[in-house]
């Protein structure tokens, strides 16, 4: 889900950007970053978790009244500080954040390429703010017009915010399939996030942008037009939650709140994974291993409690599309014994945390005896996806709720996706039921 947070005002940008940044650490990511106006445009990011990115950027200047923040979940390219957001534009002047997807981004990055523009990064966000300088340039129009006529040529999901190191008095926002919502502060301070959460110890105003909205933030007003260029006229409305309120999403207790999130996990598992117009699974981790599937013993998981039980349901799903045979194994008895493993095993160990002290053990033991190690984990840069060789995240957000709701069925996805991808790398299945199966997955309902 990862999360957005901006602000212009008289107050300093960093200290609230850091803090709204944290706020929205709930949502799961795996790098984060801010860019500061004052004068220039500062940029600092880091892979791994906010307190990262603080402690790097502990003696830097952090000055500035305008501010992007970002925690970012990899789509496109590895997460590591280069692909981290913001991105600038080829000339530098233009910074952006993004949460979603821009699924035309190659063809649009093929013919920037041909204009001369040089990427620092592999995502699709820097195609973005490269597409939009671009226009800006060529079209010689103000800014927010080039934001909309870029816009238009993309085809994807998005939250964007954009600042330039020419209008120290704007912010720009943008969304489509990504949520995001305006706090209207006090003496012309605004707030842009991807909900209230980082906004609402500022203010209770909030305006939530719809689909296909762009907000134009200057000089202390605000004015949202669509797309097309239709102005639009604001609701504001007061938030009658407190912040511990707003953290449970209205509801009476987490685990309600998870057991209804259960939908949304599962539809961003798919985010940059499922290509359903290709019929294709795109997993990193799992498409580093083409060669090693074709000559595999067995499939070997571990892991305790709730993700034994998610191993459980990946036994069947694993065996019935791949014809791959696996084993489930508790992993606190797997550590004591002395199984039979072979640099043939493909070991997938499961874990929430990261942390199971006792699937730690099991791995270390399979990685001493030869096998391929892979994790599925939901807490990013944790004990267990430094340990792998290599792994998914199932970017559930944490759990809260000691019973165990959404981390399981996201589990259960991600091991769904690993079958599939399996059994279309040994031919196992016809593109034809592939895309049948990525058609329903995809169909699955967003709310209840
Ligand atoms: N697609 C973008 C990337 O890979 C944004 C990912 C996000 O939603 O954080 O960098």
């Amino acid at each position: 889900m990862c999360g957005i947070v901006a602000y212009i005002g008289k107050q300093e940008a960093y200290p609230i950007l850091i803090k709204g940044l944290k706020r929205l650490e709930y949502r799961g990511y795996d790098s984060a970053g801010v860019a500061l106006l004052d004068g220039g445009i500062k940029t600092y990011k880091k892979a791994g978790k906010v307190s990262e990115l603080e402690n790097f950027v502990q003696d830097k200047d952090t000055r500035g009244n305008i501010g992007i923040g970002h925690t970012r979940w990899a789509t496109h390219g590895e997460p590591n500080d280069r692909n981290a957001h913001p991105h600038l534009s080829q000339d530098g002047g233009l910074a952006i954040i993004h949460n979603g997807i821009i699924e035309n981004y190659t063809s649009l990055k093929e013919e920037l390429i041909k204009r001369g523009h040089s990427f620092k990064s592999d995502t699709d966000t820097e195609v973005l703010i490269h597409l939009i300088e671009d226009v800006l340039k060529k079209a010689n129009v103000p800014l927010e017009e080039a934001v909309r006529i870029a816009l238009s040529e993309v085809v994807g999901a998005y939250a964007i915010v954009i600042v330039s190191k020419d209008d120290h008095n704007m912010l720009i926002g943008a969304r489509k399939g990504s949520p995001m919502v305006v706090g209207i502060g006090k003496d012309g301070e605004y707030f842009i996030a991807s909900d209230a959460s980082p906004i609402i110890e500022f203010t209770k105003n909030v305006y939530y942008l719809e689909d296909g909205e762009v907000v134009y933030i200057q000089d202390g007003e605000m004015v949202v037009k669509t797309i097309d260029n239709k102005v639009r006229n604001p609701y504001i409305q007061e938030l009658e939650m407190n912040l511990e309120a707003l953290e449970k999403g209205g509801y009476e207790h987490f685990m309600l709140k998870e057991i209804f999130e259960q939908p949304r996990s599962i539809i961003d598992n798919f985010r940059g994974r499922i290509r359903t117009n290709s019929s294709q699974i795109v997993m990193a981790g799992i498409d580093q291993f083409d060669h090693k599937f074709k000559n595999l013993n067995r499939i070997l998981i571990v892991g305790c409690g709730t993700s034994w039980h998610a191993g459980l349901v990946g036994e069947y799903l694993i065996e019935e599309f791949t014809r791959i045979p696996v084993e489930i194994e508790y992993a606190s008895e797997f550590r004591y014994r002395n199984p039979v493993i072979t640099e043939n095993d493909f070991v997938i160990a499961i874990s929430q945390s990261g942390e199971t002290a006792d699937t730690l053990a099991a791995i270390q033991l399979a990685k001493e005896k030869g096998a391929t190690i892979f994790g599925i984990c939901n807490v990013v840069g944790s004990s267990i996806p430094r340990a792998t060789h290599a792994g998914a995240y199932t970017h559930a957000g944490p759990e809260i709720g000691v019973a165990s709701t959404k981390a399981f069925t996201a589990q259960v996805t991600v091991l769904t996706l690993m079958a599939l991808s399996i059994a279309q790398k040994l031919g196992h299945i016809t593109q034809t039921r592939m895309q049948e199966l990525l058609t329903e997955l995809e169909s699955i309902p967003e709310k209840n």
